[in-house]
């Protein structure tokens, strides 16, 4: 008889929004393409190039009203207008298949897990500096200064939640952060 495989641990990557988590993730899965990361249901519409069921699995509301009822993720949030969660059984099944695995989450998501994953490794992708992520926040010139002195504001109390995690990135280079994680995860 075989031994059945070693639980893997998760992984939760988490950080300011603009910060570039999904750019890294892309990198990273180039990388440890065996690193599973895992698929969240989210009610905003797919943007042009997105796969129902790879980047994301699109539902309307009354159907994620309806997984948060049931229990069916392992954490979810609200983030502009939309809701966004992780499906629990799939991160549950890889984990105790030995295969290491990844969330990709905003912060809000990432203390849930904290609360009910307490053994997982929480790893917060921090920008160069202030100066960058305000960059890239109001780089996109289409929003009125209201909403960009918002986004500025909410920047500032996101990079604070910095010391919540275990280990920090600067994401400088998204090839050096994306290996920077996958030496996290090999870690185990
Ligand atoms: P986007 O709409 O740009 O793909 O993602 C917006 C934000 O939602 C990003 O900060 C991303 O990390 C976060 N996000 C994506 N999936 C989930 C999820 O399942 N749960 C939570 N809490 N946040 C998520």
């Amino acid at each position: 008889m075989t031994a059945p495989p070693r639980p893997a641990r998760l992984t939760v990557l988490s950080g300011p929004s603009g910060v570039g988590k999904g750019t890294v993730v892309a990198a990273l899965r180039k990388l440890v393409p065996h690193v599973w990361v895992s698929v969240s249901c989210t009610t905003r519409a797919p943007r042009p190039g997105e796969r129902p069921g790879v980047e994301y699995y699109f539902v309307d509301r009354d159907r994620f009203a309806e997984m948060v009822e049931a229990g069916d993720l392992l954490e979810h949030a609200e983030f502009a207008d939309n809701c966004y969660g992780t499906p629990r059984m799939p991160v549950i099944e890889h984990l105790a298949a030995g295969v290491p695995t990844l969330l990709e989450i905003d912060l809000e998501g990432a203390r849930q897990v904290r609360r009910s994953v307490p053994e997982a490794r929480f790893v917060f992708l921090a920008p160069p500096s202030l100066d960058v992520l305000v960059q890239r926040l109001s780089g996109r010139g289409t929003e009125s200064a209201d909403a960009v002195v918002a986004r500025l504001e909410r920047a500032q109390v996101e990079l604070a939640a910095e010391r919540e995690f275990d280990e920090v990135i600067v994401n400088n280079d998204v090839h050096d952060a994306a290996r920077d994680l996958a030496a996290l995860i090999a870690e185990g």
